[in-house]
């Protein structure tokens, strides 16, 4: 099998440091490993992804020396692929229709029963108001859809696990498993209203569909990895081997964020600086 690393921006943005730590982490790893490298637009969110950015990231990362094989997946071109995952899920009665709001599961979460809302990798933890009593039949919905953790768990009895070469927050490294995943995550989206996808879903089914073995991403991303490897049995994918790294962060600590224009990576081309000085700047 082919060493295969991937970058998968949103073009909702124009790219920082952050990210060019990232792209070239991740094609570093397949230069050394006679590999390939990757370039994927997370262009879900179409009210969001501009053209314009998609083209500037092009732009970017040649300056940057990065190179990558034609043509570069958007993931606005293979709704067909995420729903038909959805569909064997909604086969499978793992997955549920959801009506809340934000503001519903804010309530939810503050009625006096229920404890202080708890924070995973995919936001609040869905308190389980529309957790179905029993499966529901007929076709799949076209609104929300969130997985039934404590059900889809049950699949997998003998535990789940990835392997990390890089680290986790908490410092986790090498074989990691993965524990109490309704308490640490609950019943994620997979599937938004208005979008037809999630993040979860749609990145899982592309890095089993292009062949990705290994992916580097930012520690921020190290608790997403759980639902990830889930999908990826649940659904039959191989799970690929994980390398978590360093955030990059301005003066005051803070992680880089898009809105940090200031750290743009043409801002800085244009400034006169060399893809060299940025390499020197994020330390690779
Ligand atoms: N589009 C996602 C991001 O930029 C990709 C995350 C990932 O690499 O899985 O955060």
């Amino acid at each position: 099998m082919t060493f295969s690393t991937r970058f998968a921006p949103s073009p909702t943005g124009p790219l920082h440091l952050g990210h060019a730590y990232s792209a070239l982490t991740a094609y570093n790893m397949a230069l050394e490993n006679n590999g390939v490298f990757h370039l994927r637009m997370d262009d879900l969110d179409q009210s969001r992804s501009r053209r314009h950015w998609e083209n500037q990231i092009f732009e970017d990362l040649s300056w940057l020396g990065i190179k990558w094989p034609e043509p570069v997946w958007r993931q606005s071109e293979r709704m067909a692929k995420y729903r038909s995952a959805l569909q064997t899920l909604w086969n499978r009665g793992l997955i549920y229709p959801c009506h809340c709001s934000r503001a519903d599961i804010i309530n939810a979460i503050n009625a006096p029963q229920e404890q202080d809302p708890q924070i995973g990798p995919d936001g609040m933890i869905y308190p389980g108001t529309c957790r179905p009593q029993k499966p529901l039949k007929g076709p799949l919905p076209n609104i929300s859809l969130r997985i039934d953790m404590r059900k889809a768990l049950k699949c997998h009895s003998r535990g789940l696990y990835f392997t990390e070469t890089g680290m986790g927050p908490n410092g986790k490294t090498g074989l990691v498993k993965i524990r109490n995943m309704v308490e640490n995550a609950g019943d994620v989206a997979l599937a938004r209203a208005q979008i037809g996808a999630s993040y979860h879903l749609s990145i899982v089914i592309d890095d089993a569909e292009q062949g990705i073995t290994h992916i580097a991403r930012g520690r921020d991303l190290f608790e997403a990895t759980q639902i990830h490897v889930l999908l990826q049995r649940l659904l039959d994918l191989p799970t690929p081997v994980y390398h978590h790294h360093k955030l990059i962060r301005d003066k005051t600590g803070r992680r880089l964020a898009k809105r940090d224009d200031a750290r743009a990576i043409s801002k800085y081309r244009e400034e006169g600086k060399t893809p060299q000085d940025i390499r020197c700047m994020i330390g690779l």
